[in-house]
């Protein structure tokens, strides 16, 4: 099928508004039958939670064109579940799982051709969303609920190869120990955009957020999960329950070892410890995995494998995740679903 006419090459990671959206509305205790529209602008009530008290979740995945021109969903499945723990962390009806991979699908499927030529490196970035909407005032769960799902063509995140980018460690906290870090929900970002802000004045790629509870251990890139290679080739990356569960960051547990011959680990990355490792990367649906060429911490700049050059590990990750997707590698089980 062919696209319409983007500078695919050089596409960014903007709106662009594509053809159709998916809209479901819950009330009085269950979801419609969902449609496709046309439509961008939401119509809503002044009063919906999602506006005043942060009650709502997304998600973001990505639908990549294969070789044989068929188009390849990432472990959508995964988004659908995670969707779900943020709705039950906000007091939110859960979309069922076939649901949600289904309109990922009818999503993808006639918009079609907003997904890049293979080989061009763009995707097509989905946006999941629920908010809380309907007539209310006080502190209280919505009536009623919208989720929907949009989509954008977006370009490569690295034009012309991987290259290392520098981070530096917030003074900030992302997410308080017990509170909703683990949930991807609005909230966390507009706190992370004042953090994030400083950190790119200061010509950072984005900021680095230590544990919020004793600031020693390294939590989170920005919107990215953290990992590193140790000497020994081991795959580190941090546990802690004010993390974002990076659907990427447990590919990439189970491609190291597995595939790799790596020892996976999550566990503890002391920011006094960097030493321990050769090589660190950020990974997420949008940031791939982006090569770590050094963190600045207070007056400490520490560099990994090179602020220019992109390690041998990190390397071959990349080629293993991203093969995957694009279909070029075999995947595990379950991992990839055919629009
Ligand atoms: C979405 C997100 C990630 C990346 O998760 P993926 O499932 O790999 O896309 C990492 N950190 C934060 C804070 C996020 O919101």
């Amino acid at each position: 099928m062919s696209e319409v006419s983007l500078d695919w090459e050089n596409l960014g990671f903007g709106y662009i508004k594509t053809d159709f959206r998916y809209i479901a509305h819950w009330k009085d205790g269950k979801w419609d039958g969902g449609k496709l529209t046309t439509d961008n602008v939401l119509h809503i009530s002044e009063g919906s939670t999602a506006l005043h008290y942060g009650q709502q979740c997304f998600e973001g995945l990505k639908a990549y064109r294969c070789k044989d021109g068929s188009i390849n969903l990432f472990r959508p499945d995964e988004n659908a579940k995670r969707m779900q723990r943020s709705c039950q962390r906000l007091l939110m009806p859960e979309v069922p799982v076939e649901m949600f991979v289904d309109a990922c699908k009818q999503v993808v499927k006639t918009n079609e051709k907003f997904v890049g030529p293979y080989g061009s490196g763009a995707t097509l970035y989905l946006r999941p969303f629920l908010i809380g909407v309907g007539d209310n005032v006080g502190v209280h769960a919505a009536p009623e609920y919208i989720f929907s799902i949009f989509c954008c063509p977006v370009g490569a995140y690295f034009k012309g190869g991987m290259k290392p980018t520098n981070f530096i460690i917030s003074e900030y906290d992302r997410a308080a120990p017990q509170g909703t870090g683990a949930a991807k929900v609005g909230g966390n970002y507009a706190a992370s955009l004042l953090p994030g802000k400083e950190a790119k004045a200061r010509n950072f790629g984005d900021c680095i957020y230590l544990d919020p509870k004793t600031h020693t251990k390294i939590e989170e890139v920005g919107s990215a999960n953290f990992f590193g290679i140790t000497k020994d080739n081991q795959f580190v990356t941090p546990l802690s329950p004010s993390i974002l569960p990076s659907i990427t960051k447990y590919s990439l547990l189970y491609l190291a070892e597995q595939r790799l011959g790596l020892k996976a680990i999550e566990g503890d990355v002391y920011i006094d410890k960097l030493d321990e490792f050769v090589e660190a990367g950020a990974c997420g649906t949008a940031a791939v995995i982006t090569p770590i060429g050094g963190i600045q911490n207070g007056d400490d700049f520490h560099v990994f494998y090179s602020e220019t050059e992109v390690g041998p590990v990190t390397q071959k990750l990349y080629a293993e995740l991203t093969g995957i997707q694009f279909g070029d590698v075999a995947a595990p089980e379950g991992w990839i679903v055919k629009v």
